[in-house]
C-alpha cells in the first residue's frame, strides 16, 4: 500500500512565537491562507493524479502550527476535508503543530474531524537548545504532548532539527535517545540553515552563531537515522523541502543546505556498510588489492556516492588498487555483497539489518 499526502499549506498568520530560524514575516507575506475553494481544488487536482488501487491518501495541513490558529478557522479547514473522507477517497487528515498547542480538548476536536496523524515540531529535547532557539516550551511539554497524542490513538510524527543554537552532536544523540523513548510512528530531521531576515542571521553576523558544515550535518543525521532505524522507527525525511522560497537567490545565507541532503545521508550509510563488509572480509582473508562489491541496481548510486566519492574513499581507506561495483537485480535492496575481482558468485552479503544489529549492540 503506497501512502500519499496531499499537502496544503496553512500559514500561521500573526504567530506570537519567535523561533530564531523562522522568517515568519516573509512566509506570511508570501502565503495567503487558502480559501475553501482553493483547498478543494488542490485536493481534486492531486486525487486526479494518484492511482486509486493500493493507495492510502491523507490530506496534510502543514505549516507548523495548525492547532495554534483560531479554532473556527481550524474547524473550517477540517470540514473542507469531510466530503473526501465520507466518499473514502482519503483515509484521514494529518497536520503539523507545536507541542505546546496540544491538549485533550484540541485532540477531541481533531479526532471528530478524522485527523489520524499529528506531527509535532519538537526540534530538540534539550531545554537549553529549546530556550536558545526561542521555541517557547520545554522538553517536559513535549513529553506530555506526545503522551496524550499516543493515548488518544493518533499516529505521532516528530520533527527534529540539528545545528540549532547551543546544539552539538552529543545533544542531538541524546535527543534521539529520548525521542526513541517516545515511540513515534515516524520522524523527520531538518538541518538548521540561516534564512535572510531571521534572528539567526543577526547572530551569524555578530559571530554568535556558527552553522554546521554540510559534512558535519550529514554525519550527525546519519547517526540519528541509524539509531531510529535500529529502533524500527521510520525516518520519512531528512533535509529541507527545496521550495521556491529557499531556492530564491539570497534566501539561504549559510548552513548545510543541499537539494539532495537525504540522498547524501543515504550514501554515507552505504559507505559505512561497505566499510564494515570490506573490513570483515579482510580480517578473514587478509589484505586484498582488488575486490568487487555487489548491489541491487536501484542502490548503485547510493553505494558509489556522488562523483564516486564512496569508491574513492574506500579504496584509499583500505589501501587498495581498485574496487569494482557490480549490480544484480536479485540482490535485496540495502544489501551489499562482496567477491574476488571478476568472480561471478558473491562470497558474502551484509544486509542493512545486520548492520543495524551491530549498532544496537554498541553502548
Ligand atoms: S517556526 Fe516558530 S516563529 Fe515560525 S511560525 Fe512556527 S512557531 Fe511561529
Amino acid at each position: 500500500m503506497r501512502h500519499y499526502n496531499i499537502p496544503i499549506f496553512i500559514p500561521h498568520q500573526g504567530c506570537p512565537f519567535q523561533c530564531v530560524y523562522c522568517d515568519q514575516k516573509i512566509i506570511a507575506s508570501k502565503h495567503e491562507a487558502p480559501t475553501l475553494l482553493e483547498v478543494s481544488e488542490t485536493i481534486e487536482r492531486h486525487l486526479a493524479t494518484i492511482p486509486s488501487e493500493d493507495t492510502e491518501v491523507e490530506i496534510a495541513y502543514f505549516g507548523g502550527s495548525f492547532t495554534a490558529i483560531a479554532s473556527e478557522v481550524q474547524e473550517t479547514y477540517l470540514q473542507a476535508a469531510a466530503p473526501y473522507l465520507e466518499d473514502e477517497r482519503v483515509v484521514g487528515i494529518r497536520l503539523s503543530t507545536r507541542p505546546d498547542c496540544i491538549d485533550r480538548d484540541i485532540l477531541g476536536r481533531l479526532d471528530r474531524y478524522g485527523v489520524k496523524t499529528i506531527e509535532l515540531g519538537v526540534q530538540s529535547l534539550d531545554d537549553q537548545v529549546l530556550k536558545m532557539s526561542g521555541r517557547g516550551y520545554t522538553s517536559d511539554d513535549v513529553f506530555k504532548a506526545c503522551q496524550v497524542i499516543k493515548d488518544q490513538g493518533f499516529k505521532l510524527g516528530i520533527q527534529l532539527m540539528i545545528g540549532l543554537p547551543g546544539d552539538d552532536r552529543a545533544r542531538d544523540m541524546q535527543t534521539t535517545k529520548l525521542a526513541i523513548g517516545l515511540n513515534p510512528d515516524m520522524v523527520r530531521i531538518y538541518p538548521t540553515v540561516v534564512i535572510a531576515g531571521t534572528v539567526l542571521e543577526r547572530a551569524l553576523n555578530r559571530g554568535d552563531y556558527v552553522p554546521l558544515e554540510l559534512n558535519e550535518a550529514v554525519g550527525i543525521c546519519k547517526d540519528m537515522y541509524l539509531r531510529f532505524a535500529a529502533a524500527e522507527i521510520p525516518v520519512i525525511r531528512m533535509g529541507l523541502q527545496t521550495g521556491e522560497e529557499l531556492r530564491r537567490e539570497g534566501s539561504v545565507l549559510a548552513g548545510p543546505f543541499h537539494p539532495s541532503f537525504g540522498e547524501l545521508v543515504q550514501q554515507e550509510i552505504f559507505c559505512d556498510q561497505a566499510r564494515s563488509l570490506l573490513g570483515d572480509y579482510m580480517r578473514r582473508n587478509g589484505l586484498q588489492a582488488e575486490l568487487q562489491l555487489w548491489v541491487n541496481p536501484r542502490d548503485l548510486s547510493l553505494l558509489t556516492g556522488q562523483q564516486r566519492r564512496n569508491v574513492l574513499f574506500l579504496t584509499e581507506h583500505f589501501g587498495m588498487r581498485s574496487i569494482l561495483i557490480k549490480t544484480r537485480s536479485d540482490i535485496e535492496r540495502l544489501t551489499i555483497g562482496i567477491s574476488q575481482p571478476h568472480g561471478l558468485e558473491v562470497d558474502t552479503f551484509l544486509k542493512r539489518q545486520e548492520m543495524l544489529e551491530r549498532i544496537q549492540d554498541e553502548p
